[in-house]
């Protein structure tokens, strides 16, 4: 059995023509991408000649950022309509060291252990059934000494006011039910999931949105949406 839930799939199939709109519902991945990339970049060196799989990667938003500082990109996703966005979208800016394949983590991991120097996961863990297997998987993929990079929501009431009544209610940045309370990560159980699955914890970073200037920003407020980045052990 799959670790995917087929409502969550839909809801970003359903908008995967939005994917490169940075108006659209898409608009906050758009802007908070320039901070993670250079908070990925910042932690674990440059990407430039690295190999790099993005798992759950959408339309490509962070993909192809990866790419265009010179890594070797490997985009995976579930949602058939959003991988044929993100191959056009990669065609059309001519990034040759970009593919994309339809294919669960899981799979992938039991096919290319230790393939990659550099593993992202972003926005992703809180949409599926079982997330500390996408944790494991992910850990398989990197080589010892590789980083792995998370994203997600912290399962704590600042976050349901700030992540759901906020974002989707207020103010509408996110379409209404993108996200489900019960599904957010606390910090403390990702590390857990990291550290049972042989992943180093190295660092953690909160992210912000201030609606007066409507900025995104990095901080050290993991109360909300929070990055986590981690080595595999062993060289
Ligand atoms: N990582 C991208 C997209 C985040 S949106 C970014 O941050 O820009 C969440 C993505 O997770 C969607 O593209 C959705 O199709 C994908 N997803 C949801 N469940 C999944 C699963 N079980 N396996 C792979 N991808 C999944």
């Amino acid at each position: 059995m799959q670790n995917v839930d087929a409502q969550e799939l839909s809801k970003f199939s359903d908008l995967a023509h939005k994917w490169w709109d940075p108006e659209s519902e898409f608009r906050p991945l758009h802007e908070i991408n320039p901070l993670r990339l250079g908070w990925i970049e910042q932690t674990g060196g440059p990407l430039a000649g690295r190999r790099v799989l993005d798992v759950g990667c959408g339309g490509g938003i962070l993909a192809e950022s990866m790419a265009r500082q010179g890594a070797d990109v490997l985009g995976i996703d579930l949602a058939e309509r959003s991988l044929k966005v993100a191959q056009l979208h990669a065609l059309e800016a001519g990034i040759a060291s970009l593919s994309y394949r339809e294919v669960a983590v899981e799979a992938l991991a039991a096919e290319q252990p230790g393939r990659y120097d550099v593993v992202t996961c972003m926005e992703m863990l809180e949409h599926v059934p079982d997330p500390a297997s996408v944790v494991q998987a992910c850990a398989s993929l990197v080589r010892p000494g590789g980083w792995v990079f998370f994203s997600t929501l912290h399962r704590q009431p600042k976050a349901f006011v700030h992540a759901i009544l906020g974002a989707e209610y207020l103010l509408g940045l996110l379409p209404r039910g993108t996200h489900e309370y019960a599904r957010f990560i606390r910090p403390s159980e990702l590390a857990a999931w990291c550290r049972d699955s042989g992943l180093s914890l190295q660092a953690t970073r909160g992210m912000g949105y201030n609606p007066l200037t409507r900025r995104y920003s990095l901080n050290d407020d993991t109360s909300v949406n929070y990055l986590l980045a981690c080595r595999r052990e062993g060289i």
